[in-house]
């Protein structure tokens, strides 16, 4: 019988990165969208025409119920969010309405019609927020320090809370920061991949950076989407921190990715004091040891591997005119 997901978030870098592993895997993938957003379809690319979208609300529980009762799917990944943490801060109601609004409305769904649908959530290591101690795992309290983060705890306790009080089975990956190609340019990694590629191309000649000295723990998506799935194939529905266990400061990814295409980064940098967050967080970093025991889940792509694949598609698509060079300084 062919398995059906539903995705929230389809549109978003994980959601194309897990609607490819589904299709791989033989599933019915089908996504979400919202009728009062104009939904970008084309980072779906060429898996437009094999998945299927359905235009549902998510804040709205009836008509998410009624799309989970015809669809019955064997599995649902909620990724929808705005992911941008600090945007959060600028609509902390609606940020908290649809993060944890939609967990909680899919997983009554899922609970009131009786389904026993496996259930992702997708959670993030912001939850950890002002860390006391480094690595993070499971066991780490939780102290979000964002409106974003401050969501996403709710989300991951509802999950949880269907879990234990209703027998569903419901899992969250609490996952650091992974990149790919498709992330937008407002984040760090994606802003210096195109710095880079605009630098090597001659189209500009300087990129402006905040704190060099801020530590992440970057990983691929590819890779992270990989362990969301596995998630749903074992007997035990669980949470699991899921990371590289390494830190990078900016300086190492801005080296790394100048590198990549022959730049010496430090003959381009300029330190903007502007762009110095106040909220920098310097020891989020995960220990991913309880998904490597049970899910025998490890990172495949390494952090320079990233980097250069970033750079190498940021090149091809300027070159080919698919993106626009950024503005000159
Ligand atoms: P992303 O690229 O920003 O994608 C977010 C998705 O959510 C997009 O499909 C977006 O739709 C959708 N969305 C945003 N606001 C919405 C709204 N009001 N109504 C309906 N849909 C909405 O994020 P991602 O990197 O794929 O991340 C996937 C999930 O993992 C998110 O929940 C994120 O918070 C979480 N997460 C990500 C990371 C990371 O480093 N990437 C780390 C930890 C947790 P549009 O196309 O219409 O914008």
């Amino acid at each position: 019988m062919t398995k059906t997901a539903l995705i929230t978030g389809i549109t978003g870098q994980d959601g194309y990165y897990l609607s490819r592993l589904l299709l791989n895997e033989g599933y019915r993938v089908v996504g979400l969208v919202s009728p009062h957003r104009q939904p970008n379809l084309t980072k779906l690319g060429t898996l437009t025409n094999q998945v299927e979208i359905y235009t549902v609300d998510l804040r709205d529980s009836t008509a998410l119920l009624t799309a989970v009762e015809q669809l019955r799917p064997q599995e649902i990944y909620n990724l929808a969010a705005p992911s941008f943490v600090p945007d959060s801060w600028n609509d902390p109601l609606g940020t908290l309405d649809l993060i944890t609004g939609t967990a909680t409305r899919l997983l009554e769904a899922v609970r009131k019609i009786g389904l026993s649908t496996r259930f992702y959530q997708a959670s993030s290591s912001e939850m950890f927020g002002d860390v006391l101690l480094s690595p993070q795992d499971e066991e780490t309290p939780f102290r979000p320090k964002n409106p974003y983060a401050a969501a996403k705890l709710h989300a991951h306790w509802t999950m949880v809370h269907h879990r234990q009080r209703y027998g569903l089975f419901a899992c969250s990956g609490i996952l650091y920061n992974h990149e790919s190609p498709l992330r937008p340019p407002q984040f760090v990694t994606r802003k210096v991949s195109l710095a880079a590629a605009s630098i090597k191309l001659g189209l500009t000649d300087t990129l402006e950076m905040g704190n060099l000295d801020a530590k992440r723990d970057w990983g691929f998506a590819g890779d992270y989407v990989e362990v969301m799935w596995r998630m749903l194939q074992v007997d035990d529905p669980d949470e699991y921190v899921i990371g590289t266990g390494k830190l990078h400061s900016v300086r190492e990814l801005v080296a790394t990715a100048f590198e990549s295409v022959g730049l010496d980064w430090t003959q381009h940098v300029i330190i903007n004091t502007n762009l110095l967050r106040t909220d920098e967080h310097f020891q989020l970093v995960a220990n991913p040891c309880k998904a490597k025991r049970n899910l025998n889940w490890e990172p495949q792509v390494s952090f320079e591997q990233l980097l250069e694949k970033m750079v190498k598609t940021d090149l091809e698509r300027l070159q080919s005119g698919a993106i626009a060079p950024l503005p000159r300084f």
